[in-house]
């Protein structure tokens, strides 16, 4: 396999990191030509192929392509993150180690993002001014703060780390692995950088497909081409 060290950093203390990747297009034609056992015969020829797979549905030479990314993202956004089932995860323990300190504020324009399209991000519909989201901003972060004191206070006093978490907010940052083949991540991509999405998994997924359009570009191409 081959070793890579792709990192990009996300929101205000997130990162997404390409840890592990392994495949390539060429495989996808070679795993496609197990049949005949013809292999790959070469660019541009075989790009008539890659296409007739990824455009009828040919999908198992796709999944033998894999690859690992390390996260780092507020515990909501790795709560969307693991429903996608077809991934394998491994996370830092809240019981055995103490939490990162940092948490996700979002900008006073993120808080004044109202999008009409996306009915999962409107509000109650009252109109909410930047003079209120720059409070409630600074209340987030005082919040945030009075959660962090309170954790240490009971860390030290020697409560269970297993219980002192539970005062800390979902905004807290916390890290994961999370390995799948190519079709799953093309799945997760199509369903987590959709304008539908969360903004703040979006930003993940959108890193996750430029990542992999560098190790995979003819099939990023055609994924992006015919979805
Ligand atoms: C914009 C958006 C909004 C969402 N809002 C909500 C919400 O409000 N509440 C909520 O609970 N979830 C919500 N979700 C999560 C969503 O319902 C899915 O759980 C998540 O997107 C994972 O998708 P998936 O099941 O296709 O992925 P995976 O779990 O990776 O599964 C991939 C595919 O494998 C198959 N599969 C996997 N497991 C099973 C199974 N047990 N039975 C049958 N087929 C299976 C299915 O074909 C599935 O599409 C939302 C997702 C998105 C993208």
């Amino acid at each position: 396999m081959e070793r890579m060290n792709r990192k990009q950093e996300i929101l205000d203390h997130g990162y997404i990191e390409m840890v592990e990747c392994m495949g390539s297009d060429e495989r996808i034609i070679e795993a496609a030509r197990m049949s005949t056992q013809a292999g790959f015969k070469g660019w541009p020829g075989d790009e008539r192929l890659l296409s007739y797979l990824w455009r009828n549905q040919h999908s198992s030479p796709f999944e033998m392509c894999e690859a690992v990314f390390e996260i780092k993202a507020p515990i909501f956004v790795a709560r969307q993150w693991m429903r996608h089932r077809t991934q394998s995860y491994n996370e830092a323990s809240a019981r055995y180690t103490e939490l990162c300190t940092e948490d996700y504020l979002p900008t006073v324009e993120r808080l004044l993002n109202v999008d009409t399209e996306n009915k999962q991000a409107q509000g109650t519909g009252a109109e909410l001014g930047a003079w209120d989201a720059e409070v409630f901003r600074r209340d987030m972060a005082q919040q945030y703060e009075n959660a962090g004191l309170l954790y240490g206070e009971m860390l030290e006093a020697g409560v269970p780390k297993e219980l002192a978490r539970c005062v800390l907010p979902v905004a807290r940052y916390t890290v994961f692995r999370a390995k799948a083949n190519l079709l799953n991540w093309l799945k997760f991509v199509r369903l987590r950088a959709d304008s539908h999405a969360q903004y703040e998994i979006r930003v993940y997924a959108d890193a996750l497909e430029d990542m992999l359009a560098e190790k995979f570009p003819r099939t990023l191409a055609l994924f992006r081409e015919h979805g």
